[in-house]
């Protein structure tokens, strides 16, 4: 049986041009851009140029308003225009999100600075001296201490449905194929041998391997673009969720009634639009992704509720901001999203994260006049789905 990946939580872009004419803009050497994409395969992403301007909104004005106060943030009525609009980097009181070309860029560049330095060194001794420079001990410790936070929010929203959506057998069932998922990062470089380009990429995903184990991997570029510690739970809590998503389960024969609704509301609601000729687990079904994304929203609510006391509400913004802004369209006009099996951006930022009870909480926005527009494990027990 062949490794089964899901989609990286971003979209994958279909041209690589602007990301070597980016890199060339860079002053990146030619040959070691080749020399290391030499294997790349046509599921290769590149990320766009951005501009640089810090938008930094982050270290708010002490005089903004608390989110109880009448006139709610812009935020509110045009999530996915304040989230995409910010162009270079966000910066939250956690840290910052940048343009994915960034961190690539900088993976890139201390693979070029070894190099010059070590010619004489085999390609092993090249990755293993890359390794140890990016994935630092507290590198890693940031990363790891997201996953264990994740990974616990996740078992407490499972455990926290009644019983007539989940009943106890079904909630050990998730649970189990949650903390069955291995948190799976270099050192040494042999971990990431079967995926070298790793290292340099912004990706993080969830695989099932032919032996059946299921795990997660980092990017090295990711560790440089995004810092904020609400962007790693909310890509953490996406991957995480893959390890429960429909198809994940329907090929673990494991049917549950409760899934049936959820999925149907967000057909329903247009939160999943299958391509004409979709198959059902396959090309053109972004259900998988749609759910994925839906766990992450609820488990960075989490987070926004209880880790954010005493920001100001424009902190609270760029946290909330950060969290997802990497899923806006990061191309320049020569880029194109591969969408076949991803929402669009606005869906995943308006509909998905903006629609969300807590989160509209948190930010100090009004509740939407209809709580049914969203979709939740207890839409189970709503009568019809004729809303
Ligand atoms: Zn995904």
């Amino acid at each position: 049986m062949p490794k089964f990946r899901r989609a990286s939580k971003k979209p994958r872009t279909l041209a690589k041009l602007s990301a070597i004419v980016a890199l060339a803009a860079a002053g990146f050497s030619f040959a070691v851009f080749n020399h290391r994409h030499v294997a790349e395969s046509e599921h290769d992403r590149a990320p766009a140029p951005a501009p640089n301007a810090d938008i930094s909104s982050a270290r708010g004005p002490a005089q903004a308003p608390p989110p109880s106060i009448a006139t709610p943030p812009p935020i509110c009525s045009h999530f996915y225009e304040n989230v995409c609009q910010k162009r270079g980097l966000t910066r939250d009181p956690t840290g910052i999100v940048r343009p994915d070309i960034d961190g690539e860029i900088q993976a890139l560049r201390i693979y070029e600075e070894i190099i010059h330095k070590h010619p004489e060194w085999t390609s092993e001794q090249v990755d293993e001296e890359l390794v140890r420079s990016i994935y630092t001990p507290k590198r890693l410790e940031r990363v790891r201490e997201a996953y264990n936070w994740v990974k616990a929010a996740i078992e407490r929203l499972i455990q926290r449905q009644p019983d007539r959506v989940l009943n106890p057998k079904e909630k050990k069932q998730l649970i189990e194929k949650i903390q069955a998922v291995k948190l799976d990062l270099p050192p040494p470089a042999a971990a990431y041998s079967d995926e070298p380009d790793l290292f340099t990429k912004n990706d993080v995903y969830y695989e099932r391997t032919a032996n059946g184990q299921t795990r997660m991997r980092v990017g090295g570029a990711y560790l440089f673009s995004a810092k904020s510690r609400f962007n790693l739970i909310f890509t953490m809590g996406h991957e995480f969720a893959h390890s429960i998503d429909p198809c994940e389960l329907r090929a673990a024969d494991i049917e549950l009634k409760s899934y049936k609704a959820l999925t149907s509301c967000f057909l329903e609601k247009k939160f999943v639009v299958r391509a004409e000729n979709f198959a059902e687990c396959g090309e053109g079904d972004p259900m998988s992704e749609t759910f994925a994304d839906w766990v992450a929203v609820q488990v960075t609510a989490d987070a926004l509720r209880t880790e954010t006391v005493g920001y100001t509400s424009a902190q609270i913004q760029s946290a909330a901001t950060n969290a997802i802004r990497d899923l806006c369209e990061q191309e320049d006009s020569t880029r194109e999203a591969d969408l076949t099996n991803h929402p669009e951006p606005r869906i995943r930022i308006q509909n998905l994260f903006g629609n969300q009870s807590e989160i509209r909480a948190v930010l100090g926005c009004p509740a939407l006049p209809q709580p049914d527009l969203y979709c939740s494990f207890e839409s189970v027990n709503s009568p019809g789905n004729h809303r």
